[in-house]
């Protein structure tokens, strides 16, 4: 009998859906691609195999059923359809597991039930998850669905850390806490950070910086999440590309009151044009760092307002975990942009944290450490894999079973 070790993992968005085949036994991709624009016009798959070229269709996806489908039309050209009996399960990025969901778990009805109750607390990301699941389960019924949740990871948070200071019946009642987001991403890299210094994550406080589009930071004590900076949704904590972070719930009401916008003006406002773009008008590093060289002051202060955040959060979570071994850096921006890992250790030596500029400038896809040897603190720029980690986390849970 043919083994069964490859995993699918599917990332389905609201208009997108990233997949990738996995062969768990060393690791290696067989296939990975993205269907773009589902339901909307210009709609796109692109499908890069193992080897070969890159192969790139436009025509409409009216919706992710469509996009699914052709998406195993794809894998099965590569002679890896969906029929394959090598295929150990199906690993679903869900963004929101609510309190419930601590660890990956197989999809019943009565999970995908339970799944749909948090889509008020996901408006914008559980409602596509679901699709996605129920499009795969459609494919393949018999076989095994995993959820790897978002927020996973961070249901370690200690309730005074997670709890708002609102009260109490009121955040019952609706569900505010702080979830945090990325769970799959700070839990990969935490471990990462840790093998890359050799170390036993058990042993190893991190502070994990992901810095993407969207932007989080966590504090890992051995392993452990017990602080995370986005919240209830993902629009908390650090300045990201579109979003504001950190705000006074106050200017929320002063926008509505006597700037008369509406709730959904403010809405988009905080998570779709501020942050970067609303500072700045561009929410890409590469071209804020640019104009900032080249002496424009709205994007040198852009630069500067993200420096500043991620620098409270160093140092609010340095003051969390009591002792810090790492700070590794991850994500489009974490691991390419060597001024804002430079800015972010700027004047930190008492504190042990140092970023020598020649390691520093020294670009690579590998895991590695930028700290001069001296430094009391290792920080480190450590490449995230999300599907990866949510592969390993389906085909362990399924393997458990057998
Ligand atoms: P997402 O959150 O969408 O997964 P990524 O982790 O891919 O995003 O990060 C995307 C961001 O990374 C871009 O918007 C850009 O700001 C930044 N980025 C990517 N490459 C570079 C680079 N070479 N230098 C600086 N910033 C970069």
């Amino acid at each position: 009998m043919t083994e069964a070790t490859r995993v699918l993992v599917l990332n389905a968005g609201s208009s997108s859906v990233k997949y990738q085949l996995i062969e768990m036994v060393d690791g290696e991709r067989l296939a990975a691609g993205l269907v773009e624009k589902i339901g909307e016009h210009g709609g796109r798959l692109v499908h890069t195999p193992r080897s070969g070229l890159k192969r790139e269709t436009a025509q409409p996806f009216p919706d992710h059923s469509a996009a699914l489908k052709a998406v195993a039309e794809e894998l099965a050209a590569d002679g890896l359809g969906l029929d394959s009996p090598e295929l150990a399960a199906i690993g679903h990025r869900v963004v929101h597991g609510g309190k419930r969901f601590t660890a990956p778990t197989e999809i019943t009805d009565e999970v995908l039930t339970e799944i749909r109750r948090l889509v008020p607390v996901a408006p914008l990301h559980n409602p596509a998850n679901i699709i996605g699941i129920e499009v795969a389960r459609a494919l393949r019924p018999d076989l095994p669905q995993v959820a790897v949740f978002d927020t996973a990871f961070h249901t370690t948070i200690p309730e005074y850390a997670a709890r708002y200071a609102i009260d109490r019946a009121v955040a019952d009642q609706h569900r505010v806490r702080r979830y945090g987001f990325h769970g799959t991403s700070h839990q990969y890299v935490a471990r990462a950070t840790a093998q890359l210094l050799g170390r036993d994550p058990a042993e190893l406080n991190v502070i994990v910086l992901h810095l993407g589009n969207g932007a989080s930071a966590s504090a890992v004590a051995g392993g452990v999440c017990v602080d995370t900076s986005m919240g209830l949704t993902p629009l908390e904590g650090l300045v990201m590309g579109t979003r504001s972070g950190d705000i006074d719930a106050g200017v929320v009401f002063h926008l509505h009151r006597v700037g008369g916008l509406s709730i959904d003006e403010i809405d988009d406002l905080l998570n779709r044009r501020s942050g970067l773009l609303g500072l700045c008008g561009d929410n890409d590093m590469r071209e804020i760092m640019r104009r900032a060289e080249a002496g424009d002051e709205q994007a040198e202060l852009a630069f500067k307002a993200y420096v500043h955040r991620l620098r409270k959060y160093i140092g609010g979570y340095y003051a969390v975990l009591g002792r810090v071994d790492a700070i590794a850096f991850t994500a489009g921006v974490g691991e390419n942009a060597a001024p804002v890992r430079a800015a972010a250790a700027e004047g930190l030596a008492e504190l042990g944290i140092a970023v020598d500029p020649e390691l520093n400038s020294i670009r690579s896809g590998q895991a590695r450490v930028i700290s001069p040897e001296y430094a009391r603190v290792a920080v480190a720029v450590v490449p995230t894999d999300e599907e990866l980690e949510i592969a390993q986390q389906a085909y362990a849970l399924v393997h458990k079973g057998w």
